[in-house]
């Protein structure tokens, strides 16, 4: 657990760049020492990536929608009580059904490859010990591990989430799941969905004296007379500490490349239709993803692709409930017209294995391309921004050759989901403690 510091906090003012999950949980734990924060957002809406838009009067999930059980701690240590909900994630590969975590079923299916799942195991420790000098990608543990076939396929499922091909999936993040206790295999959704969570943490930081300016945005950074001077779309601002939760410039080298942006289905369906209790993700997987997902990776349309359904928990608006499907479509083609109709007429016809009959039920599908999402958002639909190698670090919190304090998913701890962004707060609000306790 991260040292609690209690010396003489000297006042001081601190600017948050971004109000995503990552810049409101710094700026809350930063406002409890204390220090006066104000967060600038460049969107209309604190959130960031995790929140819910409106299209025609119906809202939408913007992009993440589930959590490990670990961010129920870190909330609890941002003072915040938020009821949720244990829904599992099913996913339907080779005609079978899978749950995650596993129930009594999985388990049963899966009890024979025990032995293939212990090279497995060993196989990432020794990766570790190694520093990672020979396996560094998720295919390279399986071929080690002797695993081949489908239960190769279910041991690369990571991969496929995180939208980046095996052969370039690193190791140390498998690791890192269960070093930071992130609990990404139990999963948990706030009751209300996303948005649920990032208003319960913008309500907490305004509880604490904290402000976020909304349609701000950060256009440049001074250093001036030891303060930082703050350009904004809506004036310069002076204040003793900058914290940011952008992709640290310069940091990862040019040749590092980023994970596939998402393709998006929105979906409205009649609440007539009965979507099964106690699931949150319906995952449609088929077998190969080597070879799938590597013919997406080099812009390919295989025969046969993963997506996944999620409901947006938002309740029944106007006689429906709104969903999502994400899927990766092949590298360079997502804005091809032909190629979003063919993925769609795909998904609509496979998801009837997920959830039968929910063809008759929808009242509309509406395709969200990653430059329809980048317009609606300013951001780009992808879960790992950068592809590094195995043992390549996140950005450190603090930057000392500039003096620039980073948070959010895009510095340490590593993950690129919304429990490690909420957990570099932590790490972000305990450096300053420290700074300003030693009085530096
Ligand atoms: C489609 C999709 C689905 C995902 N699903 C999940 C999931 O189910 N579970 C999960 O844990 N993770 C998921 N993730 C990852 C997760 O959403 C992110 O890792 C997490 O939300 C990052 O939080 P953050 O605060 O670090 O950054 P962000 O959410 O990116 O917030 C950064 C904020 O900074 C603002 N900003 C940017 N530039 C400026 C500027 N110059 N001035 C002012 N403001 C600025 C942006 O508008 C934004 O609000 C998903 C990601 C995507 C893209």
């Amino acid at each position: 657990m991260m040292k609690q510091y209690s010396g003489n906090l000297q006042p001081c003012e601190v600017a948050v760049i971004g109000a995503g999950v990552g810049g409101l949980s710094t700026a809350i734990r930063l406002a409890r020492l204390g220090l006066s924060v104000t967060v600038f957002e460049r969107l209309e809406r604190v959130g960031g990536l995790c929140g819910t838009v409106a299209l025609n009067g119906r809202r939408y999930v913007v992009g993440c929608n589930d959590f490990g059980h670990g961010l129920r701690r870190d909330l609890k240590a941002l003072g915040i009580s938020l009821p949720f909900e244990h829904k599992k994630a099913r996913i339907h590969f080779a005609g079978k059904h899978y749950s995650m975590p596993p129930d009594l079923q999985t388990i049963l299916n899966f009890a024979r490859r025990l032995p293939s799942f212990a090279r497995y195991v060993l196989g990432l420790r020794q990766a570790r010990r190694s520093a990672y000098a020979k396996v560094r990608f998720l295919d390279e543990l399986v071929d080690e591990a002797g695993v081949s076939g489908r239960f190769a396929d279910i041991l690369m499922l990571p991969a496929y989430l995180m939208g980046v091909p095996p052969d370039r999936f690193r190791v140390d993040s498998i690791l890192d799941e269960f070093s930071f206790h992130y609990g990404y295999a139990n999963p948990t959704t706030p009751v209300g969905g996303p948005q649920a969570l990032a208003d319960a943490l913008y309500q907490r930081l305004l509880a604490l004296g904290g402000k976020v300016v909304l349609g701000c945005e950060v256009t440049g950074v001074e250093a001036v007379d030891g303060k930082k001077l703050i350009h904004t779309s809506q004036g310069s601002h002076a204040v003793d500490l900058l914290v940011s939760t952008l992709l640290k410039p310069g940091y990862f080298p040019p040749a590092f490349e980023s994970g596939l942006p998402l393709s998006m289905l929105w979906l409205d369906i009649d609440s007539a239709y009965r979507l099964p209790s106690g699931i949150h993700t319906h995952l449609y997987y088929p077998p190969g993803i080597r070879q799938w997902f590597g013919d997406i990776y080099a812009g390919r349309m295989p025969a046969e692709f993963g997506f996944h359904f999620f409901c947006s928990d938002l309740g029944v608006q106007d006689g429906v409930n709104t969903a999502s499907v994400y899927c990766h479509l092949p590298r360079g083609l997502a804005e091809d017209a032909a190629i979003q109709t063919a993925a769609q007429a795909y998904i609509l016809d496979r998801i009837e294995s997920l959830l039968p009959g929910i063809g008759g039920y929808l009242r509309a599908c509406t395709m969200i391309s990653p430059a329809m999402f980048r317009e609606m958002h300013g951001m780009d639909p992808v879960l790992t921004p950068v592809i590094a190698p195995a043992g390549f670090p996140q950005p450190d919190n603090h930057a000392p050759e500039d003096d620039i304090y980073y948070a959010g998913a895009a510095a340490f701890p590593p993950g690129m989901h919304a429990g490690a962004a909420i957990r570099s707060s932590a790490y972000v609000s305990d450096l300053i403690a420290r700074r300003l306790a030693e009085g530096r």
